[in-house]
């Protein structure tokens, strides 16, 4: 049976903060405390209330230190400055796992980042869709065994306010099967085919795009030859796949050494 975890969340009035209220609300964990920015409104209402769920008897609070009493693991999905600022404030307090979902660091803050892993067992992953890191794996698999011959698209399909395309998912998957086939996206991305001369040339990865309504993500990799076609496929169905692959890198990272972790790691992959 998993243990229990007492969990401290950053930014949780955010869309990911409440989210990740109800994932360690669902698997059975507590929540010790939350964060928020100084002047937010929500540092006035409980966690819970924000969260949809019944109230904990608990605000936010400005100060990670005054959120994180007898925590496990703190789990940050805020901006990366709130997020570096985080780690310093957390010396000395009981946190022993941090969970890192905020994603746009530069690589100073990467590397300040490496730097506290001495500290914690740390787990950053700019997706944490467990299905995601499995796909990855398995189209990198697919790419190698199956060689350049077998055609290798990429459908993405998002809801429509997406602004950018492909997904960084989509090229993420393009670049695992570039690294399957001992290359890089770069020399194998097939342009997106349009026009009169759009034929496919062989052994080249393509992109294809949807943006309809409101889907949250689809991912598909197909490889075909002439006369067979595999699809790889992962689906996005609800916003919180994100928080519950958190969740599980803490309950994971709670038994680590600490150190630097992808989501990977978590899987075993
Ligand atoms: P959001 O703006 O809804 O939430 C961020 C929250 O952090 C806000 O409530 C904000 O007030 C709070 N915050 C900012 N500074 C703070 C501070 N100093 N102390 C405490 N709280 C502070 O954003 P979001 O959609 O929840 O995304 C947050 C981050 O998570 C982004 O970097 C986003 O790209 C990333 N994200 C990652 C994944 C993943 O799987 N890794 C998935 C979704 C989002």
């Amino acid at each position: 049976m998993t243990k229990s975890l007492s969990l401290s969340i950053a930014g949780v009035a955010g869309r990911m903060g409440r989210q990740l209220v109800v994932a360690a609300n669902l698997a059975g964990h507590r929540i010790i405390g939350g964060t928020e920015r100084s002047g937010s409104p929500d540092l006035q209402t409980d966690i819970g209330t924000l969260a949809g769920l019944p109230a904990l008897g608990k605000n936010p609070v400005e100060h990670p230190a005054d959120a994180t009493r007898g925590a496990d693991a703190w789990i940050d999905f805020t901006s990366p400055a709130a997020t570096l600022a985080a780690m310093e404030q957390l010396k000395g307090s009981s946190v022993k796992a941090v969970i890192i979902g905020t994603t746009g660091f530069v690589p100073d803050q990467e590397a300040a980042i490496a730097a506290h892993a001495t500290r914690y067992a740390i787990v950053k992953a700019g997706n944490f869709s467990l299905g995601v890191a499995l796909l990855t794996q398995l189209t990198r698999l697919a790419a190698e065994k199956l060689g350049p011959d077998w055609d290798l698209e990429i459908l993405e399909t998002h809801h429509k306010h997406k602004v950018d395309a492909p997904s960084g998912t989509a090229l993420m998957l393009g670049q695992a099967a570039a690294e399957g086939r001992g290359a890089t996206l770069q020399s194998l991305r097939a342009a997106p085919y349009d026009g009169t001369d759009a034929k496919r040339a062989a052994g080249q990865i393509g992109f294809a795009v949807r943006r309809s309504g409101g889907v949250i993500g689809e991912h598909d990799v197909t490889l075909s030859t002439q006369t067979e076609q595999i699809t790889l496929a992962h689906k996005a169905l609800d916003r919180r796949v994100f928080a519950d692959g958190a969740i599980k890198a803490a309950q994971w990272a709670a038994g680590q050494s600490p150190g630097l972790y992808t989501i990977h790691d978590v899987l075993g992959l």
